[in-house]
């Protein structure tokens, strides 16, 4: 079969397009049949990691989104094996845009729950699912990680090495979302965010070059991909910094509902000491699900060393009527495992933050509590809530700075904050509006309390952020600067602003 080059086709849409504009004509885009992009594909170099509506490998990787919303339906899925067929893709749709725009999208791990995030609907979805692997450098130290490698597939790489990498928490999380929105591990306070410990992003720019970004090659670029997810290029591997490899004291004790009030107390004192053991990592959730339908709170404690019980938690240890406790001496690996989510289908997440204040905290339940009873009266199918408290860490910004810093515009705060999360799961497609307007009302009311009282606190995590929230922005203004400088350097024609219009853009700032 013909297989035009890159460059043949390239020159062919330019003349075309030259000759249109020279004779004025109106773009002849009208006789392109649908699936043009598609069809561009299927005549390239790559025309094998072409997969159709009705295929098998294209079937597998809609039903592989971990939020069904997200199952949008592309023309057709590439899935490219090399950063080299990355590049030929990227290449190949935006020569082919001259005739008519071919909007793509990226995915790796497929876990963000915002629909156009990862996945296009009547476009073509790049899915790197088969750059997934993991291997290590015993000279260097360097873990060199694929996008759509899973966290828990790293660790189990890993592990036996006698290595770690601060990664994602649950074992099914991506790597390439995660890294290129911060990253919060376990490890964190003791290494910082998950993005700060690369040290080196292979980038695919937008006109197929593929660079090195790190903090002596294209510093710039190495800076804005940690915070600054798809708006420069797509990411190929990711080479981490490993540390030694112990086995950590964690799991989660569940309690009754009525014990929030004590954990937010626990929780205010753990996040104001300013020089908290970096060992210890800590989620207060409150939660229900319809799978088991008690309203719990439950406290994740995370401790990167194997020490049973730490004083660092002394006050939680203080809180009696636990109903269940799965904490253990074990490896990274099996604490993903435990973290692991499940989703009934429909998935919504938001994110908000504010000063470590118990009002705040209380009125963060208060608010669970008047969404968890209107869910409880409304609702039908499987569903569950989890609202997640996590300390945000000046101990992050002492270990950003230290390696090149990022975007997410950290050194604002000399204070610890908590950064709260509501993750909404749920079943049924006709209740997708009632989800989604309840979780809404959820941090706006949280939001509104934080303003009125003085706590809130600008800064929204990209990891956890919904649709409508503009987490870039809350960066502030000098890193919005310095990201739309660097996107204008390494991609003058902002093609990955225009075609690859999902998720959060620098442009829309
Ligand atoms: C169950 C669960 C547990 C989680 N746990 C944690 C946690 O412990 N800590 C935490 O910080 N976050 C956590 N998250 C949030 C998570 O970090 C984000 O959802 C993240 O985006 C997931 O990465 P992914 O590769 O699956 O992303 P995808 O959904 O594949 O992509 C997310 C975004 O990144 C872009 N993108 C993906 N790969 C690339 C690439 N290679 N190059 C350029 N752009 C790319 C996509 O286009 C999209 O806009 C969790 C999420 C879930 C659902």
């Amino acid at each position: 079969m013909f297989r035009p080059s890159f460059a043949l086709l390239a020159a062919a849409l330019l003349n075309v397009t030259r000759a249109q504009n020279e004779t004025k004509a109106e773009p002849a885009t009208h006789f392109l049949p649908p699936g043009y992009c598609c069809t561009v594909l299927t005549i390239s170099d790559i025309s094998e990691r072409v997969t159709y509506p009705g295929q098998s490998a294209y079937e597998a990787s809609l039903a592989s989104y971990f939020d069904g919303k997200s199952r949008l339906t592309p023309d057709c899925i590439v899935q490219p094996k090399t950063a080299e067929e990355v590049s030929t893709a990227v290449k190949v749709l935006v020569s082919a845009s001259l005739l008519k725009p071919c909007e793509f999208a990226v995915r790796s791990g497929g876990h963000t729950p915002i629909p156009g995030s990862n996945n296009v609907d009547n476009g073509v979805t790049i899915d790197l699912l088969y750059m997934n692997g993991t291997s290590y450098n015993v000279d260097t130290e360097v873990a060199s990680i694929s996008p759509a490698a899973r966290w828990g597939s790293v660790y189990q790489t890993l592990e036996p090495l006698g290595r770690m990498v601060a990664g994602g928490r649950g074992s099914t999380v991506g790597v390439g979302g995660y890294l290129l929105g911060g990253g919060i591990s376990h490890y964190a306070p003791r290494v910082g965010l998950s993005c700060d410990n690369v040290l080196n992003f292979q980038v695919v720019l937008a006109d197929g070059r593929i660079l090195d970004a790190n903090k002596n090659t294209n510093a710039d670029l190495f800076t804005a991909l940690k915070g600054g997810s798809s708006n420069f290029g797509i990411v190929t591997r990711y080479d981490m910094e490993t540390f030694q490899s112990e086995d950590l004291w964690a799991g989660i004790v569940s309690y009754p509902a009525w014990t929030a009030d004590q954990h937010f107390k626990a929780l205010v004192n753990f996040g104001l000491k300013p020089n908290r053991d970096p060992n210890a990592a800590l989620i207060i959730f409150q939660g229900y699900s319809t799978a088991s339908p008690t309203d719990v709170v439950r406290a994740a404690f995370d401790y990167t060393k194997p020490l049973a019980r730490p004083d660092a938690y002394r006050e939680f240890f203080a809180i009696t009527n636990n109903i269940s406790d799965t904490t253990k001496i074990q490896p990274m690996s099996s604490v993903a495992a435990e973290f692991t989510s499940v989703t009934t289908n429909r998935v919504q997440f938001r994110t908000l933050s504010f000063k470590i204040d118990l009002a705040t905290l209380q009125e963060t339940a208060r608010l669970y509590k008047i969404l968890l009873l209107e869910l409880q009266t409304k609702a039908s199918g499987q569903w569950r809530i989890s609202c997640l408290h996590q300390v945000w860490s000046t101990l992050y910004t002492a270990n950003s700075t230290a390696r090149g810093g990022n975007v997410l515009g950290m050194e604002r705060y000399t204070e610890n904050f908590i950064m709260y999360q509501s993750y909404l799961s749920w079943s049924e497609t006709k209740d997708d509006e009632l989800f989604i307007n309840l979780g809404l009302a959820l941090t706006d009311g949280i939001q509104k309390f934080a303003a009125s009282k003085g706590t809130a606190v600008e800064y929204l995590y990209l990891n956890y952020a919904d649709k409508d929230q503009d987490p870039l922005s809350a960066y502030g203004a000098d890193k919005v600067k310095f990201m739309k400088t660097v996107a204008r350097e390494y991609d003058p024609l902002s093609i990955y602003q225009t075609l690859l219009p999902g998720g959060f853009k620098i442009s829309n700032v």
